[in-house]
């Protein structure tokens, strides 16, 4: 299955607002890299967040995602939604 390869880098759980990467306020950082869905059972279809248009962010599987993440194993070819370089400078703590 597909989602066993995903490095759980919580990548796809970013959306961006204002220039900024913004996290999804259920996504747990770890450390070492790791992240983990607070509602993980729960999480599709709920808003996670509002977008520069004020329209709400929703939480879709990863496999209906309509972008690619640096460095995902999942990826399949979409756009990306931010380079690894905006990753490092424009993500929110
Ligand atoms: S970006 Fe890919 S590897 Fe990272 S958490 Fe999402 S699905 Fe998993
Ligand atoms: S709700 Fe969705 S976007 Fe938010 S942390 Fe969970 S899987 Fe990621």
């Amino acid at each position: 299955m597909k989602e066993e390869k995903c490095i759980r880098c919580g990548k796809c759980c970013y959306y961006f607002k204002y220039n900024l990467l913004h996290k999804c306020r259920f996504l747990k950082l770890l450390g070492n890299n790791k992240t983990e869905c607070e509602i993980y059972d729960m999480r599709l279809d709920k808003p996670v967040g509002v977008g520069e248009d004020f329209k709400p962010i929703i939480c879709v599987g990863r496999d209906v995602s309509k972008n690619d993440y640096p460095g995902c194993p999942l990826n399949s070819g979409k756009p990306l939604l931010y380079t690894e370089e905006q990753w490092q400078n424009q993500k929110s703590v």
